[in-house]
């Protein structure tokens, strides 16, 4: 059995301990186990952080940006096994898995600039004789604790802006899919970065309170549900720490009468299914303006489903893969369950969905609900699977009152022509990110990620400005130089002293 072992100051951990069994979706076989760690672990990490990171953040900056210049190509090098590796532990497509990796080299690029980013600010003369002047210096030792669905992108979300900012980085991905993100961490060493500066621990529960409860760590960045951001955001602030958590989603897309509805099922067959839901910015509710539209939309999403192709994460035709687990993949049938006991209509039932040659896999076919209202469990909270919840809205209030009023804001999209339309959705919508005719409205690297409400804890968002303000404090100098001129100390020096 492949044994999935931490990466701290080059080695691995002590031998024993708890161990977590990593599946291979496909097959729901057991490929590897990974260790699961605790203080002790994190107690040598951080040693070997403290011992390189006042090098690293001495290192200018644009060496820092050289070792992320190699780093990208590495990763490109290595993308074909890298996308294996990451279908094989998470079941997505390859396709999705290059996605996957290339959204977070996005961020590696962005990286690349970083010092051109760190360029203070400075003021001539704010007081007679006065300058001041602002630095951007790093935290010092930062964490990151990230989700299965993204184990590539979100790593390097956190990891290459605080690197890259000159802060030594320790990463707790998830114990479900940990093999791509110990890889990342092997491809920066060989781009150059130093020993100690990305390290990663294993664990569950019991390592993330390690992490957050650890003096010498001054920020932590965190991705996953809800529930658990909120414990983290909570426990990492009363320990003094700088956290960013973000959590769970159930975005919308608004479908006004005068939308492409062609283009709308070709956006939806993607946003709402693929990865098989497993996406943060996934759009698991359509709501649709008027009865005539709600109609209309449902006659053509019921055969464009149909027609989706459930399959092996290396089946090239595959629209979606597996979930990532049983456990997953049973949690997803129950909110069917539930959809249908609380009364909406469930069109399509993608349960019992066996992939013949791999009956043992955890596959489910997708599902379509109509006449789900916002008074269900099964519309308030986050699936996190390959269901699509039609609500019908009478109108265009309706339409931007019920994503403004969802517990969770993460992404939203609204389909029309009507620039007018757009543009007060836009502006009205209680969401932290919006797509006008994009279903999908992940910001690029140079932008920032990031929800609101139950959807991101803290004030700062993922990557762009927002990624290097939080992995960085900013010092302010304001300084006054007496006049040594003349006075024996500065101009009147002899030349070639
Ligand atoms: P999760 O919350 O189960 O796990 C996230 C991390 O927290 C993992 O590293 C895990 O080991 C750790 N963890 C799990 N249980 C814990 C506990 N009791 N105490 C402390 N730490 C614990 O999330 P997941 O299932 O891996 O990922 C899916 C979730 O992540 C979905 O809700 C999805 O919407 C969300 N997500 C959000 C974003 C975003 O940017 N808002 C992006 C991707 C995923």
């Amino acid at each position: 059995m492949r044994a999935i072992d931490h990466v701290i100051a080059g080695q691995g951990g002590s031998a024993g301990g708890r161990t977590a069994s990593v599946f291979d979706p496909n097959t729901g076989q057991v490929q590897a186990e990974v260790r699961l760690g605790g203080s002790a672990d994190l107690d040598r990490a951080v040693a070997a952080a403290q011992a390189a990171q006042p090098a690293w953040a001495a290192t200018n900056p644009q060496r820092r940006a050289r070792v992320m210049f190699r780093f990208k190509e590495l990763v490109e090098r290595d993308m074909d096994s890298l996308a294996a590796l990451l279908s094989s532990e998470h079941g997505k497509v390859i396709a999705d898995s290059k996605g996957d990796i290339q959204r977070g080299l996005e961020v590696i690029e962005f990286c690349c600039g970083i010092p051109h980013v760190l360029k203070g600010e400075y003021t001539q003369g704010a007081g007679p004789g006065i300058d001041v002047y602002s630095m951007r210096q790093p935290i010092g030792i930062g964490a990151g604790i990230t989700p299965f669905n993204f184990p590539a992108m979100i790593p390097l979300w956190m990891s290459g802006v605080a690197i890259a900012t000159g802060n030594a980085f320790i990463l707790k991905p998830s114990e479900r899919d940990p093999s791509v993100p110990v890889r990342l961490a092997e491809l920066f060493r060989e781009a150059g970065l130093p020993e100690g500066i990305l390290q990663v621990v294993h664990g569950d529960k019991e390592m993330v309170d390690a992490i957050l409860d650890h003096p010498a760590i001054g920020a932590v960045s965190f991705v996953g549900s809800s529930d658990i951001a909120h414990y983290v955001y909570r426990r990492g602030v009363a320990a003094g720490k700088r956290v960013q958590a973000m959590g769970g989603a159930k975005n919308h897309g608004i479908v006004m009468p005068d939308a492409d509805l062609d283009q709308v099922v070709a956006d939806l067959a993607g946003a709402a299914f693929g990865s098989a839901g497993e996406r943060c910015m996934a759009l698991p509710v359509v709501v649709p303006v008027g009865e005539r539209t709600a109609e209309a939309l449902r006659a053509k999403l019921i055969p464009a489903i149909d027609a989706l192709r459930v399959g092996v994460s290396t089946d090239a035709e595959a629209h979606y893969g597996p979930v990532v687990t049983a456990q997953h993949r049973d949690r997803i049938e129950q909110w069917i369950q539930t959809g249908v006991d609380e009364g909406a209509e469930l069109v399509v039932d993608g349960r019992g969905f066996a992939l013949q040659g791999h009956e043992q896999g955890f596959f489910i076919g997708p599902s379509l609900f109509d006449h789900v209202t916002p008074t269900m469990r099964a519309y308030q909270e986050e699936i996190f699977g390959p269901v699509l919840q039609i609500v019908r809205a009478p109108d265009f209030e309706t339409a931007v009152r019920l994503p403004s009023e969802h517990q969770y804001g993460n992404g939203v999209a609204i389909f029309t022509r009507n620039g007018h339309a757009a543009r007060e959705f836009a502006a009205r919508v209680n969401v932290g990110m919006v797509g006008i005719n994009v279903p999908i409205p992940v910001p690029v690297a140079y932008h920032t990620f990031g929800g609101w409400k139950r959807s991101a804890f803290g004030d700062t968002n993922q990557h762009g400005m927002e990624g290097v303000k939080f992995w960085t404090k900013v010092k302010t100098v304001t300084q006054r130089w007496p006049d040594g001129m003349g006075a024996g100390s500065g101009g009147d020096l002899p030349r070639g002293s």
